[in-house]
């Protein structure tokens, strides 16, 4: 197939076009640039630097390339952000996305893969989470998402298109041969900022709350890495073919770990102390995300690789050994 990654300059989407190659689909990256990195898009992929409403470039794109599915990962990430800035964050991951989904049908194509969150759910009531779980989302980033998905599945019953929703847990980790990974400018992230930490290259993280519910009293997370998400995106493509298909996959391993043990993991394998000082919880933190993911294992026969907290850690600290300063190039 010939797919079409919108926002394949970014951290997962760059790592989901390296799959999609190596599955041996054609490949042209839509990129604004804003966040993502030229230097991150493969030599040899066209990348198509255009805004996704930016209609008229858009359907080009589409319409020149042939373009059988359209895989779509830009969006402002940053839930503390969204909360501050919720018009900048519906005009991008809402208003700009419907245009790209616009341009589509104008052009005829009917495939849409879609990333989406667990911060759709909420605060929710059970864990592990599946998928069928009251949305109930706490922050405009998660209403961001959540309106998306309801108007996938609107122009889905209309049998306008066949779409997959992967609702990401934490993404991790980076390529196993080091040469892309997590550069976000302002970085928020537990796990970079904790191995940017421990190596000198910032100030003691701040571990947001020591008081939540649970063994430690810090957050537990289900950390996945980045190849594996990337991993399902492949596996559904023969599952889009009938226009009106709506699926909905939770991605994650699983398997929480708290913000101590990811310090205490770093710490490992560093051989280093991570300076810390455990301040205040951070606004719209639940205590707990973590998936039942036996939907996506059962469904597109995938499994994580990477099951340990270890093991994916260990991919992220070899990127930021060797990039100190992230890409080169925006
Ligand atoms: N966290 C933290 N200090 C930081 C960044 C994150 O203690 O500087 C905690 C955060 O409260 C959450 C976990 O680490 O419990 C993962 O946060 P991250 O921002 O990486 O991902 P999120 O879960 O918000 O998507």
């Amino acid at each position: 197939m010939n797919i079409l990654v919108v926002g394949g300059a970014g951290y997962i989407g760059s790592h989901c076009v390296r799959q999609v190659l190596a599955a041996g689909h054609s490949v042209v990256v839509l990129d604004n640039l804003s966040y993502g990195h030229r230097e991150a898009v493969p030599a040899g992929v066209t990348l198509v630097q255009a805004d996704m409403a930016d209609t008229e470039k858009v359907r080009r794109a589409l319409r020149e390339h042939k373009i059988d599915c359209v895989m779509h990962f830009a969006a402002l990430i940053n839930v503390g952000e969204s909360v501050h800035q919720p018009e900048r964050y519906r005009d991008n991951n809402v208003i700009r996305t419907f245009a790209l989904l616009d341009a589509m049908q104008a052009e005829g194509v009917k495939r849409f893969v879609f990333s989406s969150t667990c911060a759709i759910f909420g605060l929710p009531e059970k864990m592990p989470m599946t998928e069928d779980l009251p949305k109930k989302p706490i922050n405009p980033y998660g209403e961001n998402k959540l309106e998306v998905e309801n108007k996938l599945k609107e122009l889905a019953a209309a049998g306008k298109i066949a779409f997959a929703a992967f609702r990401y847990f934490n993404a991790a980790g980076a390529s196993l041969d080091g040469a892309i990974g997590e550069d976000h400018s302002p970085e928020t992230h537990l796990i970079p900022l904790a191995i940017a930490a421990a190596l000198g290259r910032r100030p003691p993280l701040k571990v947001f709350g020591k008081d939540y519910p649970t063994p430690d009293g810090t957050c537990l997370r289900d950390y996945i890495h980045v190849d594996d998400l990337s991993a399902a995106h492949i596996a559904v493509f023969s599952r889009l073919d009938k226009p009106g298909t709506a699926l909905f996959y939770n991605l994650g391993v699983g398997k929480p770990y708290s913000v101590d043990e990811v310090i205490h993991s770093i710490e490992r394998l560093t051989g280093r102390h991570v300076p810390r000082e455990y301040v205040d919880r951070r606004e719209g933190d639940p205590p707990a995300l973590y998936a039942d993911a036996s939907k996506a294992r059962a469904e597109l026969g995938w499994k994580p690789k990477y099951e340990t907290l270890d093991s994916i850690i260990a991919t992220a600290l070899r990127w930021h050994t060797t990039h100190p300063r992230g890409f080169a190039t925006k």
